[in-house]
């Protein structure tokens, strides 16, 4: 082998035959994508890459439950070699070259890697890629945001104090008591739906998606969309806090006017 330890690290694409990477192999995994293995085109050292489809987003769309299981998966495969390449802090191996591949599942359900053809996927396979490296910490993240949602939820319950307060429907024919039941449980509901679209836009509503290459780009809008998203949510967020106090406000007023018998 040529001196390839000497060659400095560089995050860059390159671009690689199907013959450059015939001698790659795949290695099926119990319900799970394969790991690859081979050299890498670049420095020739040995890289063994995870492909992973299943991604946590805060974003609409299906859920990984219900989709059709995708048969066709493009991936950045980035160099991840053990030697050293003089790699910039906060990176653990590799000499930063990576490629794009395609991983087929074949009819006997084993996987086929190739390369991919379509270049224009590669700003799409590489947001994958550092969704999939990041999405533990954002999943932790969002999760103990969203404890926060749920104190909120539980504290809307001292809403219905007002009406269930001693004597506070003392007297009244059962018409009012429904009337104040009924703007009661619409306030607090709408109270409920305010702080979970708030925290949507906050923090994303934490779903598993799968993507395979037919899905990457959609995907990848959807990620990109993110801002769009939570500004709609967060208007609706905001439109049923008011609706919610206007109802509360109506509670109220029913406790306090509405004629004793
Ligand atoms: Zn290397
Ligand atoms: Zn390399």
């Amino acid at each position: 082998m040529t001196d390839a330890s000497a060659l400095v690290y560089a995050h860059e694409f390159i671009t690689v035959s199907d013959d450059q990477i015939s001698h790659w192999e795949v290695h099926d995994r119990y319900r799970k994508l394969p790991i690859l293995t081979g050299l890498c085109p670049t420095c020739g050292h040995d890289c063994e890459v995870e492909v992973r489809d299943t991604v946590v987003v805060g974003g609409l769309g299906a859920s990984a439950k219900d989709q059709a299981t995708p048969r066709e998966w493009t991936a950045q495969i980035i160099c991840n070699c053990r030697r050293d390449h003089k790699q910039p802090e906060g990176v653990r191996g590799g000499c930063g070259r990576y490629w794009l591949g395609r991983l087929t599942k074949q009819e006997g359900g084993t996987y086929a890697l190739s390369t991919e053809k379509n270049l224009r996927l590669l700003p799409a396979a590489a947001a994958l890629n550092e969704a999939l490296a990041a999405q533990d910490k954002r999943v932790q993240y969002s999760a103990e945001k969203w404890l926060g949602a749920v104190s909120a939820i539980y504290a809307l319950f001292s809403l219905t104090g007002i009406a269930t307060a001693k004597d506070a429907l003392t007297g009244m024919n059962a018409a009012s008591k429904w009337g104040v039941a009924l703007a009661l449980v619409a306030g607090v509901t709408l109270a409920v739906l305010a702080v979970i679209s708030g925290y949507k836009a906050a923090y994303g509503w934490p779903r598993a998606v799968r993507v395979g290459t037919e899905n990457l780009e959609d995907w990848y809008d959807q990620y990109q969309g993110y801002a769009v998203t939570a500004a709609a949510q967060l208007r609706v967020a905001v439109f049923l806090s008011l609706f919610s106090l206007a109802a509360i406000i109506g509670v109220m007023v029913l406790v306090w006017f509405l004629p004793r018998g």
